[in-house]
């Protein structure tokens, strides 16, 4: 009996007659994420079964697919030969000591001498009177033992079922450019729309000398904890210290957010057309500061013509913090660091600021000149 990890997943079969490309892109995704562990992968009908790897790293295979977008539930299980002494012997390697159980068995080769039925009668009642504390409940049982009869002579025998990541593999939604601070709700965001199936970079505004290295550290491991589920990421750092320092000289104190902001929205739609990516992806919540209100929204919509897409903009904080801890980015998100919006942060921010007044204020600025310098200032960093 060989150790496999039997992979489902899920919207994918929806897609009626795009299910090839799904399928495809799926596959390579998990691919993708078994870089460096030697591995087989299989795809027989509705799911994909990985062989001949280390059964050590079972676990850390496990670990790694279900962080994939696509996966549903993993298993690992065991492959035999289709007869039912073997059949028997696996399963009752895996059966618990004591409690309740019942067998479940998926019969793909209808040639298979037993029905799904017989098969689950006859190694259950084999299982009961070689284990004597096992009792049968078909209706909530402590324990499945399943059993998957292939065409190919061969069976799949599991136990237990781990959640997978769920959602659409990455590469079926576009492209978008996430707006990456070191704040909780910028990786949370990213992780929901990479979620949907879109491909995603990663742009990140410093000040220094302002901000200091850690803070870029900080960015970068949160690019790299999303790289994850992304299946790689490109996080493009630019500069904004010249910008605030403009601002800073020449407009209004409490606008320093407002007209920010919306260089960081030029700054974004230019790093969009250079990669294809077809949106602005952000982390703001409605309401959450005095920035992320509709007017500081649609002052920053006001300069760009793609999309902004906002996916946290109806939660709660407790819910994005939840989602943070769940996705692994919430201990370094809450690390100490300076942000740029913080540098020379006014004492009352504008919270409902006038497109008009807005404009007038940004008039003393020579912005085309500013967002050209800010884009020479770019690096990119791969995960
Ligand atoms: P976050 O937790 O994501 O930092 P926040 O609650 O601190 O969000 P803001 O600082 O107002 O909110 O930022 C709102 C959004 O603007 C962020 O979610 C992020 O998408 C973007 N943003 C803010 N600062 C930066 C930055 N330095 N670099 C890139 N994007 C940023
Ligand atoms: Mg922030």
């Amino acid at each position: 009996m060989e150790k496999v990890i039997i992979v489902r997943y899920c919207e994918i079969h929806l897609k009626g007659k795009n299910r090839g490309y799904f399928e495809k892109v799926f596959m390579n995704n998990l691919e993708k994420a078994l870089t460096g562990i030697r591995h087989e992968m299989r795809k027989p009908s509705g799911r994909y079964v990985v062989e001949n790897f280390d059964e050590e790293r079972a676990d850390e295979i496990v670990g790694r697919l279900s962080k994939v977008f696509g996966t549903h539930t993993l298993s690992i299980g065991y492959k035999v030969p289709a007869d039912m002494q073997s059949i028997y012997e696996t399963v009752r390697s895996i059966a618990p000591a004591e409690g309740t159980f019942k067998v479940e068995t998926n019969r793909g080769d209808k040639k298979f001498p037993l029905t799904s039925m017989q098969i689950n009668a006859e190694i259950g009642g084999r299982l009961l009177s070689d284990i004597p504390s096992l009792r049968v409940d078909v209706h909530d049982p402590q324990t499945v033992l399943n059993i998957d009869v292939r065409e190919n002579g061969t069976a799949l025998v599991f136990g237990g079922f781990v959640k997978g990541a769920g959602g659409m593999p990455v590469g079926t939604a576009g492209k978008g450019m996430l707006l990456l601070s070191g704040g909780i709700d910028s990786p949370v965001a990213g992780h929901m729309i990479a979620k949907r199936g879109m491909v995603l970079e990663g742009l990140h505004f410093h000040s220094y000398p302002y901000t200091n290295m850690q803070a870029r550290e900080k960015v970068e491991e949160l690019a790299r904890i999303l790289s994850e589920y992304t299946g790689g990421l490109t996080l493009n750092v630019v500069s904004v210290t010249h910008i605030q320092e403009e601002i800073h000289r020449h407009c209004p104190e409490e606008m320093m957010i407002t007209l920010l902001r919306r260089f960081m929205m030029r700054i974004a739609e230019r790093l969009c057309k250079a990669t294809g990516a077809q949106c602005i992806v952000t982390g703001e919540s409605l309401g959450q500061v005095a920035s992320q209100t509709i007017e500081g929204m649609t002052s920053s919509n006001a300069v760009v013509s793609l999309p902004v897409l906002r996916p946290l903009v109806g939660f709660d904080k407790t819910e994005i913090v939840e989602r943070s801890r769940a996705i692994g980015t919430f201990e370094t998100s809450i690390r100490p660091f300076e942000d740029c919006c913080t540098v020379f942060l006014p004492k009352h921010p504008l919270i409902r600021p006038k497109l008009s007044e807005v404009e007038a204020a940004e008039s003393k600025l020579d912005v085309e000149a500013l967002v050209e310098e800010a884009m020479a200032s770019l690096e990119k960093v791969r995960f």
